[in-house]
């Protein structure tokens, strides 16, 4: 298949103006959910094949998020797309002043493969509602799934509005040549700037959902208990393999011990043995021999079991671990967890902001300053104060990260808005108007303006 061919036939198709009726947004998203839910089984089946992902948490944190998003942007894109009336300055009157979202135009949305239904379709779907045509290139790491996404949409839609290109690295290639309006990417920050500068050739606007080390910490007033059981979930879910999951513990020393038995009862109440339907595998052989060399054997408090033939990690609780350790040096992206500690938590503040800004970040205290400090003194995409990643499942909250963890953000208004330029217009009247603005100019003239600016 051309990509140039069907980018040319999305422009034609864009440029008759059919994308921007509501009517056919609608319809067109109604029917996506229809086809999704249709062909639901395959969804399943497909990523089981690639990284053994349960029905449960494909169903939780894949598909109904995708539908929440569609259902989401039926029900309120009347009012996203209505123009905004704005304030008129005083050198404007008579005139009203209103901002029209309009769509960018030809999309391109570039998955990631942890989330392989997720983070392809919820952007493509932010595209499509803010009036878009839209090219879905996901991730080829996750081939089945790929291929399903591929096999659903394009039987279903017609390309010349929306196509899902598969292939890998040689493909996308190709397409980042191509000239789009939007370039919409999840992924590595090293994929990252391969995007952007392909972006910049053509001056194309890029969001960028990136990744990055996230910490979380937990001060001495922690609840241990509810912070145990929501950070083992968040870091195992998926099996570590969550752009947002957790990737460290900073924990203060006085309650380390106490804090790390939390952590492992939960582990082993939540039972994510090698038979256990519902924990995830690490997605390929690559990641698995990368992750396994982070396990330093000396250093596990807890875990540290693998199995190549089914490319399980056991989740894994290291300790002792400085700021040196190899698993402190990337992010880690998979069942291990490192823990460190501090004495005085405006250091371990500082310590974080040492290093690139974070996608996430999770405060686990009682304490009221210490919201304060963690909100005003480190900089990070978005978070949660005694909980983890579960910030990005409330559609008002914009999504996305700072520096090296990404540019723009998506997930309800922000996505629409993510997808649209915002247009200015400025209508005046025709009558009403002082003479003081044109020449000839005076010295009287320039007295008003002075008074009036
Ligand atoms: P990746 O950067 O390797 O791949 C992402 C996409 O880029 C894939 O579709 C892939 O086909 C494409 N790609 C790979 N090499 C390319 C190249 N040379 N040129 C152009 N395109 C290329 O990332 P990944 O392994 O799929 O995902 C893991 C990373 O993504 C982690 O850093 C994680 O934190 C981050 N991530 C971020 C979010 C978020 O929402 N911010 C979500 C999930 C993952």
């Amino acid at each position: 298949m051309n990509f140039q061919d069907i980018l040319t036939e999305q422009r034609t198709f864009f440029n008759s103006q059919k994308t921007k009726n509501l009517k056919f947004r609608k319809m067109y998203l109604e029917k996506l959910k229809e086809v999704l839910l249709k062909n639901e089984d395959l969804l399943y089946s497909a990523i089981y094949l690639d990284f053994g992902k349960s029905k449960f948490d494909t169903l939780t944190t894949e598909i109904s998020f995708v539908i929440k998003d569609i259902d989401y942007y039926l029900k309120n894109m009347n009012f996203l797309e209505k123009p905004k009336r704005v304030r008129t300055n005083l050198a404007n009157q008579l005139g009203s002043s209103k901002i029209h979202p309009e769509p960018l135009g030809c999309t391109l949305v570039i998955g990631a493969w942890n989330y392989p239904y997720q983070l392809s379709l919820s952007p493509m779907v932010a595209a499509l509602a803010a009036g878009n045509t839209c090219i879905l290139k996901p991730s080829e790491v996750a081939e089945n799934s790929m291929k399903a996404m591929a096999k659903i949409i394009n039987e279903n839609f017609p390309k010349e509005y929306l196509y899902v290109a598969e292939g890998g690295v040689e493909e996308i290639t190709e397409i980042l040549k191509l000239k789009f309006d939007k370039i919409f990417f999840t992924g590595s920050p090293k994929v990252g700037q391969i995007v952007y500068e392909a972006a910049a050739k053509h001056l194309t606007p890029v969001t960028l959902e990136l990744g990055g080390k996230s910490p979380a910490i937990v001060t001495s007033s922690a609840n241990f208990e509810v912070a145990a059981k929501r950070i083992v979930w968040g870091k195992f879910v998926n099996a570590g393999q969550t752009c947002v999951a957790p990737d460290y513990i900073l924990v203060d020393e006085k309650v380390k011990d106490s804090f790390m038995d939390s952590l492992k009862s939960y582990i082993q109440k939540f039972n994510y043995q090698p038979d256990s339907e519902h924990y995830t595998r690490i997605i390929n052989d690559r990641n698995f021999n990368r992750l396994t060399k982070l396990i330093d054997e000396e250093k596990v408090f807890f875990g540290g079991k693998t199995d190549p033939s089914k490319r399980y990690i056991e989740p894994t609780i290291l300790q002792n671990i400085t700021w040196n350790d190899a698993v402190m040096k990337e992010e880690i992206f998979g069942p291990i967890l490192p823990v460190l500690t501090f004495k005085n938590f405006n250091e371990a503040l500082l310590q974080i902001a040492a290093y690139e800004k974070p996608l996430s970040a999770y405060l686990f205290t009682d304490n009221s300053e210490e919201k304060e400090n963690f909100i005003s003194k480190i900089s990070f995409g978005g978070g949660c104060i005694n909980d983890v990643v579960m910030h990005l499942s409330n559609d008002y909250l914009p999504f996305g990260g700072v520096g090296n963890s990404g540019i723009g953000h998506y997930h309800g208004k922000y996505g629409f808005e993510a997808f649209s330029h915002q247009k200015a217009i400025l209508d005046r009247a025709t009558w009403g108007e002082p003479d003081l603005k044109y020449p000839p100019y005076t010295e009287k003239k320039l007295n008003w303006i002075k008074k009036l600016l």
